[in-house]
């Protein structure tokens, strides 16, 4: 493996009006929206479990002039295919290849932790390649102990994939360093270490990986500390490998893992929502202790060109409180579009405020509202609150 990893083929053409994820991360690590240079921004990976949750984030994209980044796990795959990952993957890019053809703005798909050490895993990242546009090659824990892969190990996978996945024109995500937190059955890990900046060096050079996602305190999940306490991130890391991978190729773009924040007043909503249902379940303490990361330590990551920022707990939890303001609001409609639309409305609004928050709006269009207008507010209907920002 002594050989100089493959470049991405820039040339490869995908259906239209889609895209690797690398080239709009990239446009956001330089600032670029329609013909103008400015600030730089982020593109939201949103992980997408339903066709609703698509539909949602085609809309907000759509309506905003975004970006569009949509990520798939592999139990995300499972559950669009009925247990089986490789047909949910087949069905879900048919029906994201259908919308985007009629689209306002260019879309990326992308494997989420991807595993290519185990042969369930390694058959999905092959039909990723087959179908998607980008894959993220994460071997940085050994899935059997949940403890960090060797070195030499993880560059050995991640290159397979690169050599794979580069000459056909997709972006590969690589993952140096152990995340903590429980993402999904998939990804799970009670350690954490911080990515190694010597490793990082030989990784970025050995894989040629375009996007990397390194260790720097997040954690996945919707308790990213304890009740009260404050994510702590490791910006001097963060700062520290980034220059060391843009010394590398300034192409090369980093991914924040577990950057969900928390939405207050979506917390406030659910809260009241489950109070008026006299919380059967106690699930009010649970809502009252969620932890996320902080918008402004995000926000410091992106300046710095983290511009891909992976967002998931927070739109299940506003997908969740949705639902439950459903219930209280009608609980014999026996309707189950009725529900959809409301928890969908619901989704989009999440995903227009993170699209807003990362700065990822008005790259190939002006959006259809005054971005600064929007008011995120799951107790109002989601046309009200276009109409009001328009
Ligand atoms: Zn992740």
């Amino acid at each position: 493996m002594t050989k100089t990893p493959p470049k991405l083929n820039t040339d490869r053409i995908f259906p239209d009006n889609m895209t690797t994820a690398h080239a709009l991360i990239l446009k956001a690590k330089n600032g670029e929206k329609g013909n103008t240079t400015g600030k730089r921004y982020a593109v939201p990976a949103f992980n997408v479990t339903t066709f609703q949750g698509i539909n949602a984030a085609f809309k907000a994209f759509e309506l905003l002039g975004s970006s569009g980044l949509l990520a798939f796990s592999n139990s995300a795959l499972k559950h669009f295919g009925s247990g089986d990952p490789v047909f949910g993957l087949d069905v879900a890019v048919d029906y994201i290849i259908k919308k985007a053809k009629n689209s306002s703005v260019k879309v990326a798909t992308h494997l989420d932790h991807g595993d290519y050490v185990t042969d369930k895993g390694r058959k999905v990242v092959q039909a990723a390649v087959q179908r998607l546009t980008s894959v993220m090659a994460d071997n940085s824990t050994d899935k059997s102990t949940g403890l960090g892969m060797p070195l030499e190990k993880n560059i050995e996978f991640t290159r397979e994939v690169v050599d794979m996945a580069h000459p056909v024109g997709l972006s590969v995500e690589g993952e140096l360093g152990v995340l903590a937190g429980v993402e999904d059955e998939d990804t799970q890990s009670e350690f954490s270490t911080y990515t190694n900046p010597e490793e990082l060096d030989r990784f970025l050079k050995e894989t040629g990986v375009l996007m990397l996602a390194p260790t720097i305190g997040t954690k996945h999940g919707p308790n990213k500390g304890k009740p009260g306490d404050k994510v702590k991130l490791n910006i001097p890391l963060a700062h520290k490998l980034l220059s060391i991978a843009n010394e590398i190729n300034d192409e090369i773009v980093f991914v924040a893992h577990g950057a969900s924040t928390l939405y207050p007043n979506v917390v406030e909503y659910a809260v009241s929502q489950i109070e008026k249902l006299g919380d059967p379940s106690g699930a009010k303490q649970k809502w009252l202790d969620f932890v996320g990361t902080d918008w402004d330590q995000i926000q410091g990551l992106i300046e710095a060109g983290f511009c891909k920022i992976n967002t998931d707990t927070e739109n299940r939890q506003t997908y969740l409180a949705s639902l439950l303001g459903a219930i209280c609001t009608n609980s014999a409609k026996i309707d189950i579009r009725w529900y959809d639309n409301v928890t969908t409305d619901a989704l989009t609004q999440s995903y227009i405020q993170k699209l807003i928050m990362a700065g990822d709006y008005g790259v190939w269009h002006e959006p259809a509202i005054q971005v600064e207008k929007f008011k995120f507010d799951l107790s109002r209907s989601l046309a009200d609150l276009l109409e009001e920002a328009k």
